[in-house]
């Protein structure tokens, strides 16, 4: 598999417990996307985020689902033909990172939940993992039954059984389950036909107001670069609606600190887009999916070191508000993630709380607290609309733990 010839068109979530295959299921689908030398600024995004793309092909004249494939050719040379390019978004199944997957979350068009046919049903994250799902209310799901070949065939029913009970009752209940191989790449075309199926590339409007969601920050001049060879300030990120086109004006938010006469105030940059990248290629215009670069005519001196990460990018006058406090509807999961022995306690007024906003992660204050609702005051701003989901992490003992999912109100 090399470079995928079309842009990623939707985000599909790789999710589930640790070791059940999932970054073994997007290396077989994608190929070996980290050798791609010219592309660092995308592999920086990518590590970060767990992205990579794959692009589904079909072998012509072929039926369903024989027909689908990754490949470029089929073994007696005969060419495949396109079908669509698709990112898969490799949540990582750490559980302090629990919060990148949950901010991946507002990013993904549908999921595969990975279980392994070699254990019990549920594993601790493939319970969080669906629970996470559901009230993301993420409803386009394929379940992956993986490592099959370890499997006899009555330890493999009496998983997918499990799987049956499990899912029963979540928005993962009617959800295909596939029994594949991961690792020897048996029953990939099913799987394949599976998400053309269950996870189609959702409508989207064009014409709506661009938004891009900034995961990193970048200068790319080398040291001692003179002045009239600087490059613009870079940024990357994921396009969630609308479209961006070389040329355009932007405005980020919430954009610069300022200081003035000892009152400090968050600023909305705006710029222009010089370049764009997608999908490993220079364009003319970034849709959603995926991850993009964007070459801005910022000072350089504003984008290094990941300094934007976490902002909103899109027409200037059209973004969110930028909120320095705010009041959320709160679901509390029943357990702690990553400490199962720990039930979840109300929040309560005073306490700190990490909280994750889009690309945004910063620490707030609970000022006051209901049941089901929360009001904070944020440490560093964030700008998000009302709506939006926020993963809730508490501090338990020496590390922050997810406690629950917050909606913006
Ligand atoms: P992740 O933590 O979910 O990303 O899991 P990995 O993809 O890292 O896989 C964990 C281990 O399981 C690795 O040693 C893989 O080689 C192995 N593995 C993954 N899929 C399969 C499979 O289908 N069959 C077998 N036998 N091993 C697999
Ligand atoms: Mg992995």
């Amino acid at each position: 598999v090399t470079q995928n010839p079309q842009q990623p068109e939707v985000n599909i979530g790789l999710v589930g417990h640790v070791d059940h295959g999932k970054t073994t299921l997007v290396q077989a689908l994608s190929g070996s996307w980290t050798d791609q030398h010219s592309e660092e600024m995308k592999r920086g995004i990518s590590i970060r985020l767990g992205y990579a793309d794959a692009t589904f092909r079909k072998v012509p004249g072929e039926d369903a689902p024989a027909c689908y494939t990754v490949e470029e050719q089929t073994e007696d040379g005969t060419e495949t033909d396109v079908l669509r390019t698709v990112s898969f978004v490799d949540a990582p199944g750490h559980e302090t990172l629990m919060a990148t997957m949950l901010s991946g979350a507002a990013l993904m068009d549908g999921a595969i939940l990975l279980v392994s046919a070699t254990e019990e049903v549920p594993q601790a994250q493939t319970a969080e993992h669906l629970m996470a799902l559901d009230i993301i209310g993420i409803e386009n799901i394929v379940i992956a039954q993986n490592k099959v070949d370890l499997v006899d065939r009555e330890q493999a029913m009496r998983n997918y059984e499990q799987i049956k009970e499990f899912t029963k009752g979540t928005v993962a209940e009617d959800a295909p389950i596939v029994p594949i191989s991961a690792q020897q790449e048996v029953n990939l075309d099913v799987l394949i036909d599976a998400i053309e199926e269950e996870i189609p590339t959702p409508d989207r409007d064009e014409s709506e107001d661009s938004r891009m969601f900034v995961a990193r920050s970048f200068d790319i001049n080398r040291p001692g670069t003179k002045w009239d060879g600087l490059m613009g300030g870079v940024v990357g990120g994921s396009v969630v609606a609308g479209k961006l086109d070389e040329g355009d004006e932007i405005e980020l938010r919430p954009g610069r600190e300022v200081e003035e006469e000892g009152q400090t105030e968050w600023r909305p940059i705006t710029t222009d887009i010089r370049s764009l990248q997608a999908g490993g290629n220079m364009v003319d215009e970034v849709r959603p999916g995926g991850l993009c670069g964007v070459g801005t005519g910022l000072d350089p001196s504003l984008t290094k070191g990941d300094a934007l990460a976490g902002q909103v990018a899109g027409k200037p006058g059209t973004l969110p508000p930028t909120r320095e406090e705010f009041t959320m509807d709160v679901d509390l999961l029943e357990r702690v993630v990553g400490d199962e022995d720990e039930s979840v306690e109300e929040i309560s007024t005073g306490e700190p709380l990490m909280l994750t906003v889009g690309t945004a992660t910063t620490v707030g204050a609970v000022t006051s607290a209901r049941s089901g609702e929360a009001e904070v005051k944020l440490k560093r701003p964030v700008c998000a609309a009302e709506g939006a989901k926020i993963a809730i992490n508490r501090r338990v003992g020496a590390r922050w733990r997810l406690i629950g999912i917050g909606t913006l109100k």
